[in-house]
């Protein structure tokens, strides 16, 4: 599926040191072609890996994070915006509020309908009535009175009546009489566009003027469902979409396209038969979702946030220049220890809690390393290679310590900074794998 993809792609990038054109390039190679794999059309596929390449390159690339999760990052925050980037609200002006569906058959209209209703009934403390304006077949009106039945919500229907506009119009009077103030207009779909289903939801719409016309989209059909939209969009100017289908293994694509086709925000999703199967939608969650990170975009996050950039961009230079010693050292553990607790962050990574699991982390594994560098004489800190023997001894009795974590310490740091001068860069990671043991 598409997580398994773009975890490939980025897996490209695992291992540099710095955000290239060159690695950038494989690495959006893979995302746009993932993207391409999940229905999202080709033109907004490539739009959308040209601008995350340009804001990737020349980012710096933070010490402790791989590009590959700095990029992850770049990727969720683009798709984000391209799903509409905020969370958009229903409308619920209006005594009543009218709202209309509209949608292929078998895209969920009767099934969403009744969700909506029941979301409005127990979240948003409204009064709802069902309308069933499907008048071809006589079971939609049945289908439309189980869903009601099974939600306690009240259904009207005019069996006899073959004229939709009529029995909505209707349906509006009898919520007026009667108390209620939502009105949710089921109507009947095609299974594919024809001008006859398209004029009759065109009346209906003019006629009852909705609040709400939401368009219902099956997101298992990909990239028709983004043709479907266009069309429904051009007659109805509809206000959101709904995104059906979403559960198991369905792709997001759809998701990504539509907005960007019709530029009507997706409102709600189905994930499900039953009627608590419906979320709204919120587009940072479609990105992780679509991503399958979530958890590495919350660490990357973190980390920017809490790391000290300017501390990090001194400290590569002095690794550069050799010049890296026990003080920078101290104020690496310290920007570590902002980040938070120990074990938490591990946690985040993925796989490394398992491989972890036997590690003991403590929340105060610095504090010996930090008594230790505080026993050390400036002179010392910056030049360690002049603490000989003498020197330990003092600096283990200063400290508390014995004098073979004195020389552990010193044996850890400097296997470090070899490691580092090999990286060009400091890397938080390396003080993790140090603190494992
Ligand atoms: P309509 O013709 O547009 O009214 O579509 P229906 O509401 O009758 O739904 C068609 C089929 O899709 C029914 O079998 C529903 O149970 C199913 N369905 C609707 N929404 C969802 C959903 O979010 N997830 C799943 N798995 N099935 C759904
Ligand atoms: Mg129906």
């Amino acid at each position: 599926n598409l997580s398994d993809k773009l975890d490939k792609a980025f897996h490209i990038l695992k291992g540099h040191g710095k955000i290239t054109e060159v690695n950038v390039a494989e690495t959006l190679k893979e995302v746009r072609r993932a993207l391409l794999d999940a229905d999202v059309n080709f033109k907004i596929a490539k739009d959308f890996t040209t601008k995350v390449k340009e804001k990737a390159i020349g980012q710096d690339v933070l010490t402790t994070l791989q590009p590959g999760q700095l990029l992850v990052k770049l990727v969720k925050d683009e798709l984000t915006e391209l799903m509409g980037g905020d969370v958009a609200g229903i409308n619920l002006s209006g005594n009543p509020t009218v709202i209309l569906m509209s949608g292929l058959q078998g895209s969920g209209k009767t099934t969403f309908s009744g969700k909506l209703a029941n979301y409005l009934l127990t979240k948003k403390n409204k009064k709802p009535l069902l309308v069933a304006c499907d008048i071809y077949r006589p079971a939609a009106i049945q289908q439309l009175y189980v869903v009601g039945d099974s939600i306690g919500v009240e259904v009207y229907s005019e069996p006899e009546n073959k004229n939709p506009v009529e029995i909505a119009q209707n349906a509006i009077k009898h919520a007026k009489a009667n108390g209620f103030n939502v009105v949710i207009v089921d109507t009947a779909g095609r299974l594919a566009v024809d001008e006859e289903m398209m004029n009759e939801i065109e009346r209906v719409h003019k006629a009852i003027q909705p609040q709400e016309t939401l368009f219902v989209v099956d997101a298992m059909t990909g990239q028709d469902a983004v043709n479907t939209a266009k069309t429904f969009n051009e007659r109805l100017n509809f206000d959101g979409v709904i995104l059906t289908k979403l559960d198991g293994d369905t792709r997001g694509g759809a998701a990504i396209s539509i907005k960007s086709v019709v530029n009507k925000p997706i409102k709600f999703v189905g994930t499900g038969e039953k009627m608590d199967a419906i979320d709204v939608f919120y587009p940072v969650r479609m990105a992780e979702r679509i991503l399958g990170m979530g958890d590495v975009v919350s660490l990357v996050e973190r980390a920017q946030e809490q790391f000290d950039e300017e501390e990090a961009r001194k400290i590569q230079k002095k690794i550069a220049k050799n010049e890296f010693g026990f003080d920078d050292f101290l104020s690496q553990i310290q920007q570590v220890k902002k980040m938070g607790n120990m074990k938490d962050l591990v946690g985040m990574i993925p796989g490394a809690s398992k491989a972890m699991k036997d590690v003991e982390i403590e929340d105060d594994a610095f504090k010996h390393i930090e008594a230790i560098i505080h026993s050390m004489t400036p002179k010392e800190r910056s030049k360690p290679a002049i603490i000989d023997v003498k020197r330990k001894a003092r600096i283990a009795k200063g400290s508390g310590t014995k004098i073979e974590q004195v020389n552990q310490l010193m044996k850890q740091f400097e296997q470090m900074s070899k490691m580092m001068k090999m990286m060009q860069g400091p890397g938080g990671k390396n003080l993790m794998k140090m603190m494992g043991g």
